[in-house]
């Protein structure tokens, strides 16, 4: 039963699934091999400021390093977030998560969460038995974030390291730094400094209830879809091996601008041939791969300004129905 002080407070749902925030190391300035142990309750226990600004509900829907999520999991994920989202008492709900892949989860949740409530996406490059370490203040500092009535209808967000990234544009762009995510072209929605949270943009791409995507209760697998990074000299084994496998999509992390090397257009021809979208992106990291006017005679899909993961989480929903070339360009250039 809740007291009358948790009755005033926003109820936040906490679900943890892991990564470093999560985690503990030998010695506190060891900084990598560290495990994933703690439960997510305990990460609120560890900031005990977090009471007076929110109440908690909490699920541990896995434990684990984010490089370890797979299919079974992101959709537990996204279910669970619906339906927390779906109860009248909660107001908003954060996920605790590994800063690997934290940007296809948050990403995902962006096109299939059917709520305008906040959820936001947080992580830590430390340890929490680090020296400095940064997770206890992304914590607090996502839930500043989702118990703020602006965040409502931003899609879903990433909190990292005093900023408010939108999940569609958020990628992480450093390997140990606690400023380990960047937006190399839209810039962050805004910025939080304890319960402060000052927003200066919006989102303007297509997210939550405005997705067409949306999850069958009893969705339990995604269509198959390999990355690919192309390179001088590489050769059409990766493609045939893909496509053998049954792959319904390919994305191409190309070269400079989307470019495709000999063997990428030839395993682009392959894949359309059968049947299977190829979607150009590019390796680079910032900027967009626009689509060409070679794009529709060949049947490939320019990424627009989404990377290569990015673009994988997109073509797996948009293959989700049947699409000519078309209509998933048109995707690429609307979400
Ligand atoms: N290895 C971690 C993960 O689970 C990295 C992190 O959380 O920062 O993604």
């Amino acid at each position: 039963m809740r007291n009358s002080l948790a009755e005033q407070r926003p109820v936040v749902a906490l679900i943890g699934t892991g990564g470093t925030i999560a985690s503990i190391a030998e010695a506190e300035t060891q900084l990598s091999d560290y495990t994933v142990s703690n439960a997510v309750e305990s990460l609120i226990t560890a900031v005990p400021a977090l009471g007076s600004i929110a109440a908690f509900e909490f699920e541990q829907v896995c434990n684990i390093e984010s490089h370890s999520i797979d299919d079974a999991l992101l959709l537990r994920i996204a279910h669970r977030v619906n339906a927390w989202l779906a109860m009248d008492h909660v107001a908003a709900v954060v996920i605790t998560h590994g800063t690997d892949t934290l940007e296809e989860t948050a990403y995902f949740l962006n096109l299939v969460i059917k709520s305008d409530k906040p959820v936001v996406v947080v992580g830590a490059m430390r340890p929490a038995s680090a020296l400095s370490a940064d997770g206890p203040l992304n914590l607090f500092h996502a839930v500043s974030v989702a118990v703020c009535p602006e965040s409502a209808g931003k899609g879903v967000l990433v909190v990292m390291n005093d900023r408010v990234i939108a999940a569609r544009y958020a990628t992480k762009g450093h390997t140990t730094n606690v400023d380990a995510f960047v937006i190399p072209e839209q810039g962050c929605l805004g910025v939080v400094s304890g319960r402060d949270v000052q927003y200066f943009n919006a989102p303007l791409r297509r997210h939550t209830i405005r997705s067409e995507f949306r999850l069958d209760p009893g969705q339990a697998a995604l269509p198959p879809v390999d990355i690919l990074y192309d390179y001088q000299g590489a050769g059409t084994h990766l493609f045939q091996a893909a496509l053998q496998a049954g792959v319904r999509g390919i994305v191409l992390a190309g070269t400079g601008n989307g470019s495709l090397s000999p063997a990428a257009l030839a395993g682009a021809r392959l894949a359309v041939g059968q049947g299977v979208a190829f979607v150009r992106a590019s390796r680079v990291g910032q900027g967009s791969v626009r689509p060409s006017q070679r794009d529709a005679p060949l049947g490939v899909v320019a990424a627009q300004s989404l990377n290569p993961q990015k673009a994988r989480v997109l073509l797996r929903l948009a293959l989700l129905q049947p699409r000519d070339r078309d209509a998933l360009q048109l995707l690429f250039d609307e979400y």
